[in-house]
């Protein structure tokens, strides 16, 4: 199901509990002093000492060379794909995973890339064996599969490291390249009690999202290699991902990476108490399983979906109701909100 993901227009929207994405974190009070009192520098020339050192930072926490900072997720895997991949080859991955999905076909576009998108399975993760028989024997009808793409969170589970390891190695086994699409890494590690190091272990390189449950403003990191991040490092500039004195959201990235990792447990036990106050009313199909992180779905028929849009805004709540209603709980939802937000499902009688 592929529903609109343009904006919905709301005036005063700082006055409303925003559920539609984790995303929508608004850098606080301590994030602020620390981006105002940044020092910065022009990280094109190299001199931006909050950017080199949020990339130190963070291939030192994945247990990686390098790392380089990126505007955006999206910025970060493109970039990634274009240094794994010469023109012409392909990309093995998740259906409903983002590179795949909600990125433009950017790889395509840009890359001269095909992909092979094969089923996501129960748990967030691909079977090892549509891997091996996703490969292409070397013969001139095929493109060359060269990268393999997994993902985790994948829609708020965390994929476990059993899972994660027998894909990887269906890749290994065809000499492929293998990039994690860790947006959310951080979720998956906490919820499964997997330290960085480990979860990254299996992967060439790894995307990183600052700006999400993170509540960073603005940013990504790829770590890989020395020289896989020398080479990111030109594409980079040649999307025009070369930012200046990028030290002042760098520094806010540096910060939350220090010190708001361990609070997305308490984004994780929200959920699943909202889940739970859900389930109870009897009145909604929630799906929620039991290696969901910060996101759960509510299931409803489009009628209904609408109402409980409008039902949701006349309470100061703002959700992308639709017949799959994505709920993302974040930092800047406490257990007051979260009151509020069970309140206002009890209350819908659409
Ligand atoms: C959000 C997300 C991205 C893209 O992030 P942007 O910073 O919005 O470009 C990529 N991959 C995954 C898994 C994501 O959740």
């Amino acid at each position: 199901m592929y529903e609109n993901l343009k904006t919905q227009n709301i005036d005063n929207i700082a006055d409303f509990i925003d559920l539609r994405s984790d995303t929508v974190t608004k850098p606080d009070a301590q994030l602020r002093e620390v981006m105002a009192a940044a020092d910065v520098g022009d990280d094109v020339y190299g001199d931006d000492p909050n950017v080199n050192a949020l990339q130190d930072e963070m291939a030192q926490k994945l247990g990686k060379e390098a790392g380089i900072f990126l505007p955006s997720s999206t910025q970060s895997n493109l970039v990634a794909m274009l240094t794994h991949n010469p023109r012409g080859r392909e990309i093995v991955v998740g259906r409903k995973y983002h590179i795949f999905k909600y990125e433009a076909g950017g790889a395509a576009v840009l890359g001269g890339l095909t992909y092979d998108p094969l089923p996501v399975q129960e748990d967030g993760g691909l079977n090892a064996e549509d891997i091996h028989a996703a490969i292409k024997p070397n013969d001139s009808h095929f493109p060359i599969s060269t990268t393999l793409v997994l993902e985790n969170t994948h829609s708020g589970q965390a994929v476990s490291m059993e899972r994660t390891i027998a894909a990887a190695d269906a890749g290994r086994a065809h000499n492929m390249n293998i990039h994690l699409d860790g947006a959310r890494m951080f979720n998956a590690c906490v919820k499964l009690g997997v330290d960085a190091p480990t979860m990254a272990a299996p992967f060439d390189s790894i995307n990183i999202c600052l700006s999400k449950g993170l509540g960073a403003p603005v940013g990504a990191v790829l770590v890989g290699s020395k020289d896989f991040i020398h080479q990111a490092k030109r594409w980079r500039k040649m999307l025009g991902g070369g930012m200046r004195q990028a030290g002042i959201i760098a520094a806010a990235g540096r910060f939350a990476l220090h010190n708001y990792v361990d609070d997305l447990a308490e984004d994780h036990r929200r959920t699943k108490h909202l889940a739970d106050a859900l389930r109870e009313t009897g009145r909604y199909d929630v799906t929620y399983q039991d290696n969901q992180t910060n996101m759960l779905f509510v299931h409803l028929e489009k009628d209904r979906a609408k109402k409980l849009g409008a039902h949701m805004r006349d309470n100061k709540i703002i959700v992308s109701a639709g017949t799959e209603s994505r709920i993302v709980l974040h930092r800047n939802i406490d257990d007051n909100q979260l009151d509020q937000i069970i309140s206002a499902f009890k209350s819908f009688n659409g």
